[in-house]
């Protein structure tokens, strides 16, 4: 491409409204172009880095077998009533109505839509197990679209869904997508972690996301020398102030539908954590949530809290609609796969079908001669335990949440915690069947039985990648993009008047090309300093850039690696034999 040509201005000030490295840059070096808050338009540059970011997550993705589709963006409304999501999203939500008067949505994730495709044209175990997914747009009415395409409410991601006949099947494709993202991470070349990334403490691997470690990340983790990583969405502290015991609850019939504690708890968090994309409820936080109990000696230790899997429920469909089935698996097996967890519940809990509905039964904690012990509903048992916890509990309304500590424990024994920031890049979840009982997507087994069928979605911020590998990547000049990501390969400059230079410089354009390269050519005329392009280079970020200057009557250009500065006179007949 030469440069006289490309649609291209580099800007010498940042954007009034940025705040990050990756939104100066990009909108400097003419990668994006701001529309409206939130909205970018892509320039030539920015969409070639997007195209290999998305080449890169395709061949990963084809790697293990999941095959590509792509859904519309503008949606109706029903399939989304379905699952409750038209409500819970709330104001994240861009909806539209037609001519009509039928509502309709951009999509926000599309679970709904691929467990209806596959209902559409699936209906045997035989068909499974399934992976398929897209790159495509997605549009959240984000409460703080910022930093540039970092928090786009227009953007792209890469979404795959998994469906599986049963649990091994789910944790198989889990498994594999979770291999394919650390290919994928590590191919786009930042510094990343995987954590857990809600109900991490609940035994498992049922959700995690990769967050790009930086300090301009929106999310906090913390990581332990051991290996335990979580997100802070799923860690907090909790310092127990114990009261006065006033009597167990006689039965678990008698338990108050809201304690004070609860809500105590998730105003708290509310506070203290707050969600820029939808409303806490008390189901999100208690989903999202590992309490740290902080001890009258200083001493903290970790509670687990939270509902099995994908609860994103607000309370009033909690009570009416989870069948005691899906809440059973959370239970003694779960903490029995992390012996370190005191053996708190704090979780809404519902009773079976003949027993009362609408009780959102949580912790009560209480001190008994001194000893504090939490009362906890085992809802598939519809009984209450009484878990001891001598150590652990706080009281009746007195819960105050604060954010973990560098030096606290981590909850597997693994050490103490480090806090760090980072991007959520990616998140894996093992969804169950939640899309598939509220969408009835069943197949028939292999005894021709009808079961629903269990899914997992995936997701990787496609858009949000290319400002990531920026953060990671850049100096003062301008950008330095990796080499597998680089729109050009080689920024080629002739420099000066002379005209046997700028012929030379193109007859290196046309070799290097030739050569498989690709090639940015700064042919604009000789009344452009070297200093303004060599600039624009710097502010580009190509890997190599090569200067045809003065030099070039002695036979040599100039070359510079733009990630370590180092520039070296190269003899031109050598260059193309060099860079390729
Ligand atoms: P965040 O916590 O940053 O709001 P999320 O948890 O809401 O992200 P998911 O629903 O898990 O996002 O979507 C999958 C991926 O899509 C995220 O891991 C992220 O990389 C990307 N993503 C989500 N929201 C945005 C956005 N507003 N702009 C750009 N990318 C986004
Ligand atoms: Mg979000
Ligand atoms: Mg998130
Ligand atoms: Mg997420």
């Amino acid at each position: 491409m030469r440069m006289s040509r490309l649609f291209l201005r580099t800007l010498r000030d940042d954007p009034a409204d940025a705040e990050v490295p990756s939104h100066r840059l990009l909108v400097r070096a003419g990668y994006v172009r701001r529309v409206a808050p939130g909205i970018y338009s892509w320039l030539p540059l920015g969409l070639k880095v997007l195209a290999r970011v998305e080449a890169i997550v395709r061949e990963e993705m084809e790697a293990i077998g999941a095959q590509e589709v792509r859904f519309p963006a503008l949606l109706p409304r029903e399939p989304y009533e379905a699952s409750n999501r038209w409500t819970e999203y709330g104001p994240n939500l861009f909806r539209l109505t037609d001519r009509k008067g039928a509502d309709l949505l951009l999509g926000p994730t599309h679970e709904e839509l691929f467990t209806l495709l596959v209902k559409d044209l699936y209906g045997s175990y035989k068909d499974l197990p399934l992976s398929i997914y897209q790159i495509q747009t997605k549009y959240r009415d984000e409460a703080r679209p910022r930093a540039g395409i970092l928090r786009g409410r227009e953007f792209i991601m890469k979404d795959s869904y998994s469906f599986d006949v049963d649990d091994a099947g789910l944790e198989a494709s889990y498994q594999a997508h979770r291999a394919a993202y650390v290919r994928i991470f590590d191919r786009l070349g930042f510094e990343y972690v995987v954590v857990h990334a809600d109900s991490g403490a609940m035994g498992g691997s049922a959700s995690e996301e990769f967050l790009a470690v930086s300090d301009t990340g929106e999310d906090t983790f913390v990581r332990s020398p051991g290996g335990y990583a979580a997100n802070v969405e799923a860690v907090t502290t909790v310092a127990p102030d114990p009261v006065p015991f006033d009597g167990l609850p006689a039965a678990h019939a008698e338990q108050t539908p809201d304690t004070p504690t609860i809500d105590t708890l998730v105003a708290h968090l509310q506070e203290r954590f707050p969600r820029d994309d939808r409303a806490w409820t008390a189901a999100d936080t208690l989903k999202n949530v590992l309490v740290m109990l902080r001890h009258p000696d200083g001493s903290r230790s970790p509670l687990a809290v939270g509902v099995p899997g994908d609860r994103e429920v607000d309370p009033k469909r909690l009570e009416t609609q989870v069948s005691p089935a899906e809440v059973e698996p959370f239970g003694e097996a779960d903490f029995a796969a992390h012996p370190d967890l005191v053996k708190g519940y704090i979780g809404p809990a519902v009773l079976g079908e003949d027993g009362p509905t609408g009780i959102r039964y949580l912790v009560d904690p209480r001190v008994v001669d001194g000893t504090r012990w939490v009362t906890g509903a085992n809802v598939a048992g519809s009984h209450v335990i009484d878990l001891v916890a001598g150590r652990d509990f706080t009281a009746d309304g007195t819960i105050e949440a604060a954010e973990v500590r560098a030096g606290d424990p981590a909850p597997d024994g693994s050490g103490p915690l480090e806090l760090a920031r980072g991007i959520e890049m990616g998140h894996i979840f093992q969804l169950g069947r939640k899309y598939a009982e509220v969408l009835d997507l069943k197949v028939l087994d292999e005894n021709g039985k009808l079961v629903t069928v269990t899914m997992g979605s995936y997701g990787v911020g496609v858009s949000r990648a290319v400002a990531a590998v920026v953060e990671s990547s850049h100096d003062d000049l301008g950008i330095v993009w990796p080499r597998a990501l680089a729109p050009y390969d080689v920024h080629l400059i002739a420099a000066g008047k002379d005209e046997a230079v700028h012929l030379g410089a193109a007859r290196l354009y046309d070799e290097l090309r030739a050569a498989g390269l690709d090639v940015l050519f700064d042919d604009r005329p000789g009344k452009i300093s070297l200093g303004v392009k060599f600039k624009d280079a710097e502010l580009l970020g190509m890997p190599t850039i090569v200067v045809v200057g003065k030099g070039f009557a002695d036979g040599v250009v100039e070359v510079k690696d733009r990630a370590t500065g180092d520039r070296s006179d190269v003899p031109v007949d050598d260059l193309v034999e060099l860079l390729s």
